[in-house]
């Protein structure tokens, strides 16, 4: 069986490692190929490849770094077709959602295009009688990023593009559940033109990732996963004097106001929790309706909607499924707990997504859409991530304890509100304590050129994903003060000095 190895220097290599793990299709439950789980010392080799590169790539001008990076979205584009179907492949995705991925991760490519303008930096002109002061947007040196499964290029691709645009040299670490498709996307940087050792994978696991989170010549980390390991990661990087941003799990709200409109929020709400069957870390997968009259005929709508929902394998269709499986057996089983446990805390099943089974795609890791009613705070299904195609309705009174009850969840990713009342709408961007809003948009995942971050347990470190926030991320700020004075300066100056 096929065993993915690493991609250093240019070109894949075979690992020298003994362990590696499964990669499975999960339409049909078939194991395809093997990863590896690199060692210790093939990742530090994979780092000091990446020290060297960073030499002279860091010396590379923006401009031509910028006309890698244009070459580089060309033929990301140009070969859209094979990747989306690598994602399904393994991640088991719809190919129009997948494409959808790719299309957002070229985004990141066109945004870090424009680097030569992101790295001007600031300028004053005679800050004092014949001073200059400016600042220098410098690379950091060799960069870490470590993705989950499930956005397997969006996610390394809010990371590396920019990275690398501000002259840095990167080590990605990808999932080891869906790994095949960034070893494509690493041949695609080089037929760019990206020069060898700039751009690695390791593939593999903790030990991995341990050894980037410790090793000196490493100087930021980028990570998106789940909380627990965001946690860590933030932790053990900070320790060792890195950068570190985390992005962790989720769960997020939407409010349904009595006087939104009802058709809008139900085509919202479907795509929203069931798309990519609920593996997205800004699904809604609370649906907070303000009334009972708002809850019931939103209920009626969603219930006769996912009645119509097909369900299938990614690729390979005839009409293309509105959601496929879940990445493995291991998430399904998790997912499928879930809603066993919302029953036992009393929480009402409306739609139960159990048993449910694909024609010719029995072993597939298929959870039908789920619904539930009357979900409190306290219940599993409420408080903690499930990361599947479960709907968890909760009933409140009123607006402020929607609010309230958003507002007191440990995670603050994205949430969203629905109304046709702009008061309601504005009072919700300012009281709400999370750090991306929607209004009358179910899914607010910001632009390439705007910041991606939660609050709360949702993240941790200061600066967010693309954007500015990216290349502050990635380069460290100099500021110089400079004057050029003409013939001997003769007087000592021993006191703190002050322009004017
Ligand atoms: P995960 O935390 O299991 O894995 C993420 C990465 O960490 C993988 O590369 C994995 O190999 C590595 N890893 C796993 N265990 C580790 C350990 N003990 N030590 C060091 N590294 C370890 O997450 P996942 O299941 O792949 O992805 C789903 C999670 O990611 C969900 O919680 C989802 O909300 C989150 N996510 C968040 C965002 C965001 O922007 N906030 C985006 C996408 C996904």
């Amino acid at each position: 069986m096929q065993v993915i190895g690493n991609f250093i220097n240019g070109e894949r290599v075979v690992s020298e490692s003994s362990r590696n793990a499964p990669v499975f299709n999960p339409a049909t439950g078939e194991q395809t190929k093997l990863v590896t789980l690199s060692t210790v010392s093939e990742t530090e080799a994979a780092i000091a490849v990446a020290q060297t590169a960073f030499e002279t790539w860091s010396k590379v001008t923006p401009l031509n770094r910028s006309r890698i990076m244009f070459r580089f979205k060309a033929l990301m584009e140009q070969n859209i077709d094979q990747l989306a179907e690598m994602i399904t492949l393994e991640h088991g995705k719809v190919l129009s959602d997948a494409k959808g991925e790719l299309t957002r991760g070229i985004e990141v490519v066109e945004f870090s295009c424009g680097i030569p303008h992101l790295l001007k930096g600031e300028h004053s002109l005679n800050v004092g009688r014949g001073v200059d002061s400016f600042s220098l947007m410098q690379p950091l040196g060799v960069c870490a990023g470590i993705s989950p499964f499930n956005f397997p290029v969006m996610v390394p691709m809010w990371m590396f593009p920019i990275a690398l645009a501000c002259g840095n040299t990167f080590i990605m670490k990808p999932s080891e559940k869906d790994p095949s498709v960034i070893m494509r996307v690493a041949e695609l940087l080089k037929e760019a033109g990206l020069p060898d050792g700039v751009f690695n994978i390791i593939n593999g696991d903790k030990e991995s990732v341990d050894v980037l989170l410790s090793d000196s010549r490493v100087h930021a980390v980028s990570f998106v996963g789940s909380t627990p390991i965001a946690e860590y990661i933030y932790a053990t990087g900070s320790k060792h004097g890195k950068r570190v941003q985390a992005l962790g799990g989720a769960k997020n709200h939407m409010i349904v106001m009595p006087d939104a409109e009802v058709d809008q929020v139900t085509s919202a709400l479907m795509g929203a929790a069931f798309g990519s069957a609920g593996e997205r870390c800004m699904a809604i997968s609370v649906a907070v309706c303000v009334g009972d009259g708002t809850a019931d005929l939103l209920i009626a709508k969603l219930k006769q909607e996912i009645s119509e929902m097909r369900v299938g394998p990614g690729s390979g269709f005839i009409e293309e499924p509105h959601m496929g499986p879940l990445v493995s057996k291991v998430h399904a089983d998790k997912v499928l707990s879930y809603i066993d446990s919302g029953i036992e805390d009393g929480a009402k099943l409306l739609v139960d997504g159990r048993d449910f089974k694909v024609v010719d795609h029995e072993q597939g890791y298929f959870v039908g859409p789920t619904l539930f009613d009357r979900v409190k705070p306290g219940m599993r299904i409420y408080n903690e991530e499930i990361f599947g195609p479960v709907l968890c309705v909760v009933r409140v009174k009123s607006y402020n304890d929607a609010v309230t009850l958003i507002n007191s969840h440990e995670y603050g990713n994205g949430t969203s509100i629905f109304t046709t009342d702009g008061d309601s709408a504005r009072q919700f961007c300012e009281q709400i304590q999370v750090g991306m809003v929607g209004v009358n948009i179910p899914i607010p995942v910001p632009m390439a050129f705007h910041s991606f971050g939660g609050w709360k347990r949702s993240v941790f470190g200061p600066l967010n994903m693309h954007g500015n926030d990216g290349v502050r991320f990635y380069t460290k700020m100099k500021t110089v003060t400079a004057r050029w004075p003409k013939g001997n300066q003769t007087t000592n100056t021993f006191s703190m000095p002050t322009m004017g």
